[in-house]
């Protein structure tokens, strides 16, 4: 009887105080900053009316959008180029726009309530483009421990918490290790993006692995370099098959 008075008590006031953080501080558009609708979500109309999706014409390795007709070559030119050790890599989105800003507002400014925004994007992704493709385990790309100490959180476990969820499937924090901190990969130049990433991961699996399907999780491709230098070493400590996803991924910089 108590906790039902309690309850009902409660509530009211929950809304009251969740109104009140509405009317003071009002969702606002991740990269616009106007004021959202009720029935918008993250980002405003106008700026989503932007969003380049990647579907259908992509390459069959790197996922990099392709044009053409439907039976051209499904590689991209810059794949020959690339020592790939991951078995393919897919992206849902451009990095650029209203997109651009809102990853750097996920990662930089903790608006946490995006990576829910963002896993729903990459699981409409999965379901249309990678229709009857079934994962074992989510293994997000490590922060280095100084970079997670700093920012308090890893955008790409947030992110794959939920996808994780979503799919169905483990998600596996413990396997892969940054050993050492790198700079962030779009502030070098091409020639030293690679060795920036170079034994700069561990991989150990901890729990019984058998030939299972890796999706490796990011936030963004630029080039690749990352999610090839984790691929290399999760193949080296008996990995079968990775899938490296990303949100979002820059194209001009490959
Ligand atoms: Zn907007
Ligand atoms: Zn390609």
């Amino acid at each position: 009887m108590l906790r039902a008075q309690k309850s009902a008590y409660e509530n009211p006031i929950r809304r009251i105080y969740e109104d009140a953080l509405a009317f003071f501080f009002p969702p606002m558009c991740a990269s616009c900053k106007e004021r959202l609708a009720p029935d918008e979500d993250i980002f405003c109309g106008s700026c989503r009316s932007g969003f380049e999706y990647i579907s259908k014409r992509f390459c069959d390795l790197c996922g990099a959008p392709i044009h053409g007709a439907p039976n051209e070559e499904k590689r991209c030119r810059n794949c020959p180029a690339l020592p790939v050790h991951f078995t393919r890599a897919r992206a849902a989105l451009l990095y650029q726009g209203a997109v651009a800003d809102g990853i750097i507002a996920f990662k930089f400014n903790r608006r946490l309530e995006m990576a829910e925004f963002f896993a729903r994007t990459l699981f409409m992704f999965i379901e249309t483009e990678m229709k009857g493709v079934r994962f074992d385990v989510l293994i997000p790309v490590p922060l280095h421990f100084l970079r997670f100490f700093h920012r308090g959180y890893n955008q790409a476990e947030e992110i794959g918490r939920i996808l994780a969820k979503m799919l169905g499937i483990p998600l596996w924090t413990e396997v892969l290790s940054r050993r050492r901190a790198t700079k962030p990969q779009t502030r070098l130049s091409h020639a030293k993006r690679h060795a920036n990433v170079r034994d700069a991961f561990a991989a150990r699996f901890t729990e019984p692995y058998s030939r299972a399907h890796i999706l490796l999780l990011d936030d963004v491709y630029t080039t690749g370099n990352t999610l090839n230098a984790c691929s290399k070493v999760l193949k080296e400590a008996g990995a079968w098959e990775i899938t490296a996803m990303t949100v979002c991924r820059a194209i001009k910089s490959d």
